[in-house]
């Protein structure tokens, strides 16, 4: 599409969505806050997205970074009705924790075991509401890069909350084998005893194995391999990656790493290097910022706009 001619769209998409915000909740007086609450929480990139979104619909919302602690967690949450906050996401360490500290949860964060989102709803039953939008960020982005899984087999490096979410997006993709693979091959098994628990049935047809990372190693798996995650802070939080065969993949494997950063991750260097299909976790984070905006706004973002504050601060081009 031309230049012009998606300017001119996201222009129309601005206004659109402008009346939309206004109409949904009537804005005036104090502005309205949405916010990230993490520990560390200053690497976050969120505000930047969120508040960029704000900004091109005209809005007098803002979105702020919140440093609690775990033990404060559940003091944070309890105020935020009182503070007038509208929603809040939840990164590192809350996601599974805050499972217990909300009133209702939506289906998908009780399959995930995890809540990336919190609302605060007013009309009865007014309380705090649980989401997870990981998933749907993470297979939106799949879909978009064109990592089509059906029937094939994926293997997830993790067996946290975000391993979860790579699961169950690859599942919805149609693969038909996930190896979840993880340095504690037990907390590996407990996700596979959860989501047979909890996988709808539509997907629970699918072969899911508890490995530990030694199945990194294993030529058999990565043999027939269509897709690879990793879904730990293995590189971020660690000076290397554990081993990885990459040889043994096939030419067509895509390598998918959670973590994003300005520079290839020390997971997708060595994809990279031979030549295999590899992305990092910035447009999964877009795409699950994306349905938290419309989670606590009640509108979509403008198309773009946070993609484009991500890339920005990852000095990327659009
Ligand atoms: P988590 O619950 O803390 O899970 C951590 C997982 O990583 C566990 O399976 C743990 O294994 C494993 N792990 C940690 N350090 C390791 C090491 N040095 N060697 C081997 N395994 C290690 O974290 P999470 O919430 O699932 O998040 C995982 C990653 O995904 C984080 O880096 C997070 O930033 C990223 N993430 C990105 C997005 C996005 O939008 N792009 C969204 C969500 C999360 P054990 O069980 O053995 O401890």
């Amino acid at each position: 599409m031309a230049v012009a001619e998606r300017r001119r769209r996201t222009a129309d998409a601005l206004a659109a969505d402008a009346t939309a915000v206004r109409r949904v909740a009537p804005l005036g007086g104090a502005p309205r806050l949405t916010a990230v609450l993490g520990d560390p929480v200053e690497h976050s990139l969120s505000p930047a997205m969120h508040n960029a979104a704000y900004a091109a619909l005209g809005v007098d919302r803002a979105y702020a970074a919140f440093h609690v602690t775990p033990p404060m967690l559940a003091a944070a949450l309890r105020a935020l009705p009182a503070l007038g906050i509208i929603g809040v996401n939840l990164t590192v360490p809350h996601k599974e924790r805050a499972l217990r500290m909300v009133a209702r949860l939506s289906a998908e964060a009780r399959m995930l075991g995890a809540v990336n989102c919190v609302v605060c709803v007013a009309k009865r039953p007014a309380g705090l509401y649980g989401d997870n939008t990981d998933a749907r960020g993470l297979e939106r982005d799949l879909d978009s890069l064109g990592v089509t899984l059906t029937g094939a087999t994926a293997v997830v490096i993790g067996a946290g909350g975000a391993a979860a979410s790579a699961v169950v997006a690859c599942l919805r993709r149609g693969a038909g084998e996930v190896a979840i693979a993880n340095r504690t091959r037990p907390r590996a098994a407990a996700l596979v005893r959860r989501l047979r628990a909890r996988l709808p049935r539509a997907l629970g047809g699918a072969a899911l194995a508890a490995r530990g990372l030694d199945a990194l190693a294993d030529a058999a798996l990565l043999g027939r391999a269509a897709v690879v995650v990793n879904a730990t802070p293995m590189g971020l939080t660690s000076a290397g990656f554990v081993r990885i065969d990459y040889a043994r993949t096939p030419g067509e494997c895509f390598f998918y790493d959670l973590i994003y950063a300005a520079q290839p991750t020390a997971f997708l260097r060595p994809a990279i290097a031979l030549g295999r299909r590899a992305a990092d976790g910035a447009g999964m984070l877009v795409n699950q910022g994306e349905l938290a905006f419309e989670l606590f706004n009640g509108v979509p973002p403008p198309p773009g706009v946070m993609r484009r504050a991500l890339w920005g601060r990852l000095g990327r081009d659009d």
